[in-house]
C-alpha cells in the first residue's frame, strides 16, 4: 500500500497507470528481479506480462517451475515513460521497496534479469555480459542470498542467439535451488571464522560479498556490433 501511494519520483507518479509491486508466491525460494514495468505491465499491474514475460513463462516451464511458485518483481515499480531507462535517482528512490521485498520474502536465490538489477544488488557496475550464469553469495541487508545474474528475457527477443545462453543459464537454476539458502552470518553480526562458512571472512563494505562457489568458465561473451541496439537499451 505504501508503494501504491508512492510519489518519490514525480514524473513516474504522474505518468503511471499502476504501481507494479510484484507477483507470485510471497514465501518463494526463488525471486526474479527485472528492470521496470513496460506498457502491458503498467496496464495490468503485474510484472512480466508482455512479450518478455511470455518468454519468462516459457523458460520457467522448461525447468518445471511456474510463476505462481516464484516471486517476480522489478527494480522500478513504476513504468518509465516511453520505456526509457530507469534514471539513477529513480533507482535510488525505489530501492527501499526492493530491499524490503527481499527481507520479507527471504528467498534463497535471486535471479537478476539484465544489467539494472544486477548492478543494483551487487553494488558494482560490472555488466551482465561478464557476470551472467555465475552464482555468488552476497549479503543483502542482514541476509546472505545466492545471487544469479542472467540476461534479461527481452535481450533474447532482440538477439535470438541470446536465447540459447538464457536457456543454458536457466537450466542451472534447479541446482542452485537444491543447495538451499546459503549459510547465514551469526545474528550478532560477527563474520564467521575463516573456513567456517561460505561467506568471505572479510565482510567488506557495500552489499556484495565475493563468492566462494566455483564458476564454470565461459567463452568470451563480448557483444558483437549486431547486439548494440539491445546493449543501448541496457539489456546487456
Ligand atoms: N521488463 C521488465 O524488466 N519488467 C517487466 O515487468 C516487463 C518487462
Amino acid at each position: 500500500m505504501r508503494a501504491r501511494a508512492c510519489e518519490r519520483c514525480p514524473e513516474l507518479a504522474a505518468t503511471r497507470k499502476t504501481v507494479v509491486f510484484g507477483s507470485g508466491n510471497a514465501d518463494a525460494e526463488l525471486m526474479f528481479v527485472g528492470e521496470a514495468p513496460g506498457a502491458s505491465e503498467d496496464e495490468q499491474g503485474l510484472p512480466f506480462v508482455g512479450r518478455a514475460g511470455r518468454l519468462l513463462d516459457q523458460l520457467l516451464e522448461e525447468i518445471a517451475l511456474e510463476r505462481a511458485k516464484v516471486w517476480i518483481c522489478n527494480v522500478l515499480k513504476c513504468r518509465p515513460p516511453g520505456n526509457r531507462d530507469p534514471q539513477p535517482v529513480e533507482i535510488e528512490n525505489c530501492q527501499e521497496y526492493l530491499l524490503r521485498q527481499v527481507e520479507l520474502i527471504e528467498p534463497s536465490v535471486i535471479c537478476t534479469l539484465g544489467n539494472f538489477s544486477t548492478k543494483l544488488l551487487r553494488g558494482d557496475p560490472t555488466g551482465i555480459t561478464r557476470l551472467h550464469g555465475q552464482p555468488e553469495v552476497i549479503m543483502l541487508g542482514s541476509r546472505a542470498v545466492r545471487l544469479y545474474p542472467i540476461y534479461h528475457p527481452a535481450a533474447a527477443l532482440y538477439t535470438p542467439r541470446m536465447l540459447q545462453t538464457l536457456r543454458e543459464d536457466f537450466s542451472r537454476i534447479p541446482e542452485l535451488l537444491a543447495l538451499g539458502a546459503p549459510e547465514q552470518p551469526p545474528p550478532n553480526g560477527l563474520p564467521p571464522l575463516p573456513g567456517e562458512g561460505e561467506l568471505d571472512p572479510d565482510p567488506g563494505v557495500g552489499p556484495s560479498v565475493p563468492a566462494q562457489e566455483s564458476h564454470e568458465p565461459h567463452e568470451s561473451d563480448a557483444p558483437d556490433p549486431a547486439d548494440r541496439e539491445a546493449e543501448q537499451l541496457g539489456l546487456f
